[in-house]
């Protein structure tokens, strides 16, 4: 198998084989992203990916999950990423799922039918990054999406029957947006109504433009204690249908995997006991929290 540099993937795709299909991500520019700054896009040639589908179906037959890397791979054009996703088929009979990060813009390229025609082949997971519901914020990070764009995409997923995770960033609106950020967030969240939602708290890449504003104190991070606040805003104003949401992700302080709406009040009543306390023996250690 042939990785060209690091290689990243959802923490709910750990069991599955991570079949690099692009090089680093086509937009590159989120000040808070350091993950593929190093590579130069582009989107890998059928040859070379057959090669590493071959190479490893040769010695491991049977396959269930596979997750299709880099940061944006349904940029794919459309004839393309079916030609992979039908040798993945032909390969692994019993290939259960086949999931993809993709952003706003490479879900809005494809119609609902496209979309449905990648789920019939077996993309059954897409995940998008919203990291927040606020205007300003998104605008402040170079999120190069709208608001009205990242709800219509994740709609459009959720009309093509395929699972839709979304990812939202806990701290990245800084003190001056923290509430604000956590609101707007909750009401996007509730109009997608994702069916996976997992929460991050910023951790600052050395070397990107949101490190150099912290430096210079454009931006103030809230406090641990002020992040889970966020996360208590972020819970009690959502309103999803069914949806399991996480923030049990290395980078945060206080790990949840809870089941919305069921375990919403639970949830909530967990929080506020931890916000009361004040007790930083609640919280994840500093040393334990990574990327
Ligand atoms: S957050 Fe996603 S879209 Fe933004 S630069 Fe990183 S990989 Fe690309």
């Amino acid at each position: 198998m042939k990785y060209e540099g690091m290689i990243f993937r959802p923490p709910s795709e750990a069991e599955s084989l991570i079949l690099q299909v692009t090089v680093g991500c086509s937009y590159n520019r989120c000040t808070f992203c350091g993950a593929y700054r190093e590579k130069t896009f582009r989107i890998k040639r059928f040859e070379e990916i057959k090669e590493d589908i071959d190479e490893i179906s040769s010695y491991s037959p049977r396959v269930k999950r596979v997750f299709l890397a880099d940061g944006d791979a349904l940029i794919i054009p459309q004839k393309e990423l079916i030609r992979v996703l039908s040798y993945l088929k032909e390969k692994w009979r019993g290939l259960e799922r086949v999931g993809i990060y993709a952003n706003a813009k490479d879900i809005l390229r494809k119609g609902v039918e496209e979309l449905e025609a990648l789920k019939e082949l077996g993309l059954g997971i897409i995940y998008l990054g919203l990291e927040s519901g606020n205007p300003e914020v998104l605008k402040r990070i170079k999120k190069n999406a709208t608001i009205e764009q990242l709800i219509r995409a994740g709609k459009r997923v959720k009309e093509s029957g395929i699972l839709l995770s979304v990812t939202v960033i806990l701290g990245i609106g800084g003190v001056e947006h923290s509430q604000v950020h956590a609101k707007d967030t909750a009401k996007v969240l509730s109009e997608m109504d994702p069916d996976y939602v997992g929460a991050l708290s910023l951790m600052i890449v050395p070397g990107t433009p949101i490190a150099h504003e912290i430096e210079t104190g454009e931006l103030i991070l809230p406090t641990p204690f002020g992040l889970i606040q966020e996360l208590e805003t972020m819970i009690e104003n959502s309103h999803m249908t069914r949806c399991f949401f996480a923030s049990n992700h290395a980078s945060n302080y206080l790990p949840l995997r809870i089941q919305l709406p069921e375990e919403k009040e639970e949830a909530l009543r967990r929080i506020r006991e931890v916000l009361k306390k004040k007790d930083p023996a609640l919280l994840r250690p500093e040393y334990l929290r990574a990327l």
